[in-house]
């Protein structure tokens, strides 16, 4: 079998940025019956371009299977609809805009963002490719299209609604396997004095923070500054400005114009690509070490499990997120390390994580059980939840997270029941 090639640039790929192995899909969660049967694995062997530099992970498996049916409903999470809501506020005031101005957003989900358009007297239109979850926005007022996002789609929808004053596509352009495709249908929606926003999780931020269950298949492009430009590039479009958000452990918010009309760039753009240049991601040998970082929290997690197991110890999770299957996966845990998982999700409850086979209980389980550790899955959380469960102390647990380190959360003071 040849070697995959660049999704941007088109060279072979040859150079492992790392590879966790084989993994089920993250989000594949099991019911008991389905315990018997077999189970797919695919691959998650992240590679680097020579070349461009974009890394990326081949597309294993079909957008449009993950996608078509996807069943995560943004206005489920509080946060995501305040954090949409002073977007739109800051879009409307950096680029004035009015009721005479047209946004469209790619991957618009139900509506949760586009929702506060609407309400501004703006028109939008979203563009949605799970047609459940367009329909939810439909009837929050939203107009939505039911279709991926492509150089051809992109035109047709711009032939019949005219040119966007701006394209906002917030955490979808990592998720695209035809990126160039992806980002000629941004260009062919906006107006040639318009603007394109995008956020992406930062590279830079993932290998800061050993970020590594940030990994999996739906994740195609793991994207720096330059390798956001570079792509952007390729569909004619220059970014003038950056931002850098906490969300995701780490994101960059670039804000880009056709490349006949474009402004030149900020100084945030100029500062972000230092950083980057420091940290060595404008090399390829710069990119050497991530996987040797990987290696290093595998073995302290496993250690630590063999350990806690040696001497009879339990250990649960706490929380049981998409992406915490990576790192669970990877580590190669079972049900005998790691007896159960704690969600708050009905949905995850009485199911079982894919390819481990851990069970999933409703959160009250714990102090029933009253585990010697509690692994934090959502480590972004980890003081949140640190507070949430300061009952665990009341027994004896002990508090863990797996990253950016292993570590075993102090007892703070003042939590203590
Ligand atoms: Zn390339």
């Amino acid at each position: 079998m040849s070697a995959p090639t660049c999704r941007l640039c088109r060279a072979e790929l040859v150079d492992t940025f790392v590879d966790l192995g084989m993994s089920p899909p993250c989000e594949s969660y099991l019911t008991a019956d389905q315990l018997d049967s077999g189970e797919v694995f695919y691959p998650l062997h992240v590679r680097v371009c020579a070349r461009c530099l974009l890394v990326q992970l081949p597309a294993y498996i079909d957008a449009e299977d993950i996608f078509s049916h996807y069943a995560y409903f943004s206005s489920y999470s509080d946060s995501w609809v305040a954090h949409a809501k002073s977007f739109v506020e800051d879009a409307v005031d950096r680029l004035s805009l009015d009721a005479g101005s047209f946004v469209v957003e790619v991957a618009s989900n139900d509506g949760y963002l586009l929702q506060h358009v609407v309400q501004r007297g703006i028109r939008a239109l979203g563009i949605e490719p799970a047609a459940n979850v367009a329909e939810a926005a439909v009837e929050k007022g939203v107009p939505t299209e039911v279709t991926f996002l492509g150089e051809a789609t992109g035109a047709d929808v711009a032939a019949r609604h005219g040119a966007a004053d701006l394209v906002v596509a917030n955490n979808v352009f990592a998720h695209v396997p035809d990126i160039v495709d992806f980002a000629t249908g941004l260009r062919r929606l906006v107006a040639d004095d318009g603007m394109v926003t995008i956020e992406i999780p930062h590279l830079l931020r993932l290998i800061e923070g050993n970020e590594y269950d940030t990994i999996y298949h739906e994740h195609y492009s793991y994207l720096s500054l330059l390798t956001t430009q570079r792509v952007l590039a390729a569909a004619g479009l220059t970014v003038v400005d950056v931002e850098e958000l906490p969300t995701h452990g780490g994101s960059l918010r670039t804000w880009s114009m056709p490349a006949e009309r474009a402004t030149p760039p900020s100084d945030a753009v100029a500062s972000v690509l230092a950083a980057e240049a420091a940290a060595g991601l404008h090399s390829l040998s710069g990119h050497a070490g991530f996987a040797r970082a990987v290696a290093r929290v595998r073995n302290d997690l496993v250690e630590f499990l063999v350990e806690r197991s040696r001497r009879g110890e339990t250990v649960v999770a706490y929380g049981a997120p998409g992406k915490g299957n990576t790192l669970l996966n990877h580590c190669g845990v079972r049900a005998d390390q790691i007896a159960f998982a704690v969600d708050r999700n009905p949905f995850k409850q009485g199911k079982f994580l894919p390819g481990t086979h851990i069970p999933v209980f409703p959160p009250e389980r714990l102090a029933e059980a009253r585990p010697d550790y509690v692994l934090i899955m959502p480590w972004n959380l980890r003081d949140e939840i640190a507070h949430q469960l300061h009952d665990v102390r009341s027994w004896g647990g002990q508090l863990v997270v797996a990253l950016p380190q292993l570590e075993v959360l102090p007892n703070i003071e003042g939590t203590q029941p």
